[in-house]
């Protein structure tokens, strides 16, 4: 019964209620799943992806 939770994959903040998140295959991979919370969209957050390595958004 445990809910997988879902962090932000730059920032480590869970996604759990973070209404504007968001969750999306790696644009150059597409293995890795990369999870956005709201605030790591506005203020624009780098992520890396860890397969890959492509570090976003650019
Ligand atoms: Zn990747």
């Amino acid at each position: 019964m445990t809910d997988s939770i879902k962090y932000d994959t730059a920032t480590k903040t869970a996604l759990a209620n973070d209404v504007g998140s968001t969750t999306f295959k790696c644009p150059k991979c597409g293995k890795a799943t990369i999870n956005r919370t709201r605030k790591s969209r506005e203020i624009v957050v780098k992520y890396t992806c860890p397969e890959c390595g492509f570090v976003g958004p650019n």
